[in-house]
This record gives C-alpha cells, sequence and structure tokens, in this order.
C-alpha cells in the first residue's frame, strides 16, 4: 500500500493535508480516476462546466518542492492527466492544465495539483 503521506511526515503532516486526506479516503472527494500514485476527482467550487483535480499520491507541497526523484511521478501524472481528460469528453474540445505554484499564484492548498479545466470556451489565462 502507498504511504508517501507518512514518509513525508516530517515535511508536512499528514493531519495538516487536506488532499493527503483524499488520498487517505478520510474526507470523501467525487474521485474519477485512481492507480498506484496518483488520484483525479472532482473540484469542489467548479470554475467550469468540467473541473478536474489531478494529484499525485505522494505529498509534495508546490512545484518548487519537486525533486530529480520525481521524474517518472510528473511524467506519469501528466500523461494521466491527458487520460482524464480524454474520459471527460474534453480531447476534442480542448482544455486547460494549470498548475498554480505559491503565493503569487494563488495556490491554496500546498500539496501540488493540476487543474483541468474545460466543457466552455475559457476565458483569458490571467483574468
Ligand atoms: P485556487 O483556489 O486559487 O485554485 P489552488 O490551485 O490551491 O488554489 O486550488 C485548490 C483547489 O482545491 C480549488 O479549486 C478548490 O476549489 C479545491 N478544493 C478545496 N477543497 C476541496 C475538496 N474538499 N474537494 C475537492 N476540491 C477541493
Amino acid at each position: 500500500r502507498y504511504d508517501g503521506c507518512k514518509r513525508n511526515r516530517g515535511v508536512r503532516p499528514l493531519s495538516d493535508c487536506l488532499f493527503c486526506k483524499i488520498v487517505e479516503g478520510t474526507i470523501p472527494s467525487r474521485k474519477v480516476y485512481e492507480d498506484d500514485s496518483v488520484i483525479a476527482f472532482h473540484d469542489i467550487q467548479p470554475q467550469a462546466p468540467v473541473h478536474l483535480l489531478v494529484i499525485p499520491k505522494k505529498h509534495i507541497a508546490t512545484m518548487n518542492d519537486c525533486e530529480e526523484q520525481d521524474q517518472m511521478l510528473l511524467g506519469h501524472l501528466l500523461l494521466s492527466a491527458q487520460k482524464i481528460a480524454k474520459e471527460a469528453g474534453l480531447a476534442e474540445g480542448g482544455y486547460r492544465l494549470i498548475n498554480n505554484c505559491g503565493r503569487d499564484s494563488g495556490q491554496v492548498v500546498f500539496h501540488i495539483h493540476w487543474h483541468i479545466l474545460g466543457g466552455e470556451k475559457l476565458g483569458p489565462l490571467n483574468a
């Protein structure tokens, strides 16, 4: 069983992290995808007709905290996002895949995640 969160307790305790709790299942989510290292679920406050979040099960706080050893995981996550977007019917119309990193980006949940947004013509990126 995956224990990335527990191994990362020193970095950020499991009890502090909303998305670690979603990974563990102690906070419910509307999951659309899961494998050994990645899950995806519906955003609780959708900003588009389709708004999904794709996260690694491993607790990584931000893009700035990714390391060389995360290369496989990050590549796998992006390819998973492609499949998830396709499953959600977004391949033809297209979609936006967004990672917010740190304070200026507006990141509020410090467990790295990618937003998949689509299902309509999206507005300007920095509106
Ligand atoms: P922002 O809110 O600026 O997009 P983030 O990039 O950190 O900041 O995104 C966090 C996302 O997590 C938000 O879109 C928010 O709606 C979503 N969210 C917060 N709590 C939950 C939850 N319990 N289940 C699903 N999504 C959640």
